[in-house]
């Protein structure tokens, strides 16, 4: 009946309005969210967490979870083929309009139909940092909008940052990659969480070194400030909200696990895993952390281009790369395939400003293992080693030593609070130390001495007692602060 037909019309049109003012309303709340007071925080927490996580987080969200849902345990032939499609829509979409690749692949004769899969990719030349910094302007794709893109810098910690454009839907496709890889060890949507990384805390948190935000779920505390009497609040606190996960950056967490150790506290609280993110996680520390909080440290390997994610599997200790996201390939000095050597990326997720065939910089080592028990067949890294600028050091033959080499977590490092390690001369070597009380002269040469014959002898070190180790405004802190081009 026409009516009929009328009253459904209207009314999808009333609900699909309906979404708009919803999703608008959530916005601008999440806008005004450093605005709001105690009370209402706790007043909307509930109301919140009965919207629908659709609306919560939008049509993005739920799209990238069916995707990569639909797709985890698909055979290899399966998960090969659509590798194999995104690739080759990626380059002929970048040949065909973005005006850098099509005079790239041209003057490289590269013949573009002939792209057929991955097995075609060495046809294909490379791009790096230098790239974007001198050609950004045409590698983005015809008819793109101001409005819907995103500026990204990488945050290298010497030479030049590279500036470059991404689909402003990326990040929360990222945050999904995220979320599912967390999903591994128990993380759902919305749980609650300890957070110990640089941003910056609620308002309301008054003078207090901590602030509890139930719409997040979220027990925030203060990275920048770790004291031992703001830690014993920081512990308790912990007591009182048993947030699930902690989720922060692992100088922080290793902070907060010396004080608990040094102090023989027992936490009666049990957290379900430790996510690290944004710093490289080191296996010491990894194993530290552990052993103090009695749960896993779960990361993955990611970077702010976005191209390539792996996190690691609940059933093993490798990461598996994501191949709907990217495409990960690690080669040696002449560009060939290896086992160990720098990560090639080609991303999927950027339409806008794809980058293909772009070297990251990062080292990193398949598995011997290609197959999981976990039932995924995604390609296995078993280790990433380091960033040039972040976590390699150059001895005296010029050859480079990764941050892991050296065990940086032994016992002489207990009394140390922070520290910094900073080189400008191949071989040499400047380790700032931000030490406790308790600290002595041995233990600076007992260091000395542990980090020297770590090195082979290949590595003198000059170590340095300081006040204080600066982290950065974000909160991050770099332990290397490279002055020699690595690269
Ligand atoms: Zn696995």
């Amino acid at each position: 009946m026409p009516q009929y037909y009328y009253l459904v019309g209207d009314l999808s049109y009333l609900i699909n309005k309906g979404e708009e003012l919803l999703m608008s309303l959530i916005n601008k709340v999440k806008n005004q969210y450093y605005r709001f007071p105690n009370w209402l925080l706790n007043l909307g927490a509930s109301a919140y967490y009965k919207i629908p996580e659709k609306y919560r987080y939008g049509s993005v969200f739920t799209d990238t979870i069916e995707y990569i849902r639909k797709n985890e345990y698909s055979s290899k032939e399966e998960i090969e083929k659509l590798i194999d499609i995104n690739f080759v829509n990626t380059v002929k979409h970048a040949y065909y309009h973005v005006p850098f690749y099509n005079k790239l692949y041209d003057e490289h004769g590269v013949d573009i139909e002939s792209i057929n899969g991955v097995k075609d990719i060495c046809k294909l030349p490379f791009i790096d940092k230098d790239t974007i910094r001198e050609h950004s302007s045409e590698m983005i794709a015809d008819g793109t909008s101001q409005g819907e893109m995103i500026y990204v810098t990488t945050s290298g910690s010497s030479g030049n940052p590279a500036g470059f454009y991404q689909p402003d839907s990326i990040t929360m496709e990222e945050w999904v990659y995220t979320v599912e890889i967390w999903g591994r060890i128990g993380y759902k949507p919305d749980p609650s969480r300890l957070v110990l990384r640089g941003k910056k805390l609620h308002p309301a948190s008054g003078d207090k070194n901590f602030f509890y935000d139930p719409l997040r779920k979220e027990l925030s505390c203060n990275i920048f400030d770790m004291r031992d009497e703001t830690m014993a609040v920081y512990c308790s606190v912990i007591e009182q909200y048993k947030p699930e996960f902690i989720h922060g950056y692992m100088s922080a967490i290793i902070i907060l696990a010396k004080y608990i150790e040094r102090n023989n506290i027992v936490l009666k609280h049990q957290f379900k895993a430790i996510l690290a993110t944004s710093e490289n996680v080191v296996e010491d520390q990894k194993n530290y952390v552990e052993k103090i909080f009695r749960a896993r440290v779960f990361s993955f390997y990611g970077h702010s281009e976005r191209l390539v994610i792996a996190g690691e599997c609940e059933k093993c200790s490798d990461y598996h790369v994501e191949p709907l996201y990217g495409y990960c390939e690690i080669l040696d000095k002449n560009g060939d395939e290896a086992n160990e050597g720098e990560v090639v990326a080609t991303g999927f997720l950027n339409n806008i400003m794809p980058l293909i065939r772009y070297k990251t910089g990062d080292i990193a080592r398949w598995s011997a293992d290609q197959n999981c028990s976990c039932g995924r067949f995604y390609r296995r890294i078993e280790k990433v080693i380091g960033r040039w600028h972040q976590d390699m050091l150059v001895n005296l033959n010029g050859a480079y030593v990764s941050l892991t080499a050296l065990n940086i977590h032994s016992d002489e490092f207990d009394r140390v609070v922070r520290y910094k390690i900073v080189q400008y001369e191949k071989g040499y070597v400047d380790i700032l130390l931000q030490v406790d009380k308790s600290f002595s002269n041995s233990d600076a040469t007992n260091i000395k001495e542990l980090l020297e014959s770590k090195a082979n002898g290949k590595i003198i070190f000059n170590v340095q007692i300081v006040e204080q180790i600066a982290i950065l405004k974000n909160g991050k802190y770099s332990i290397i602060e490279q002055h020699i081009e690595t690269k």
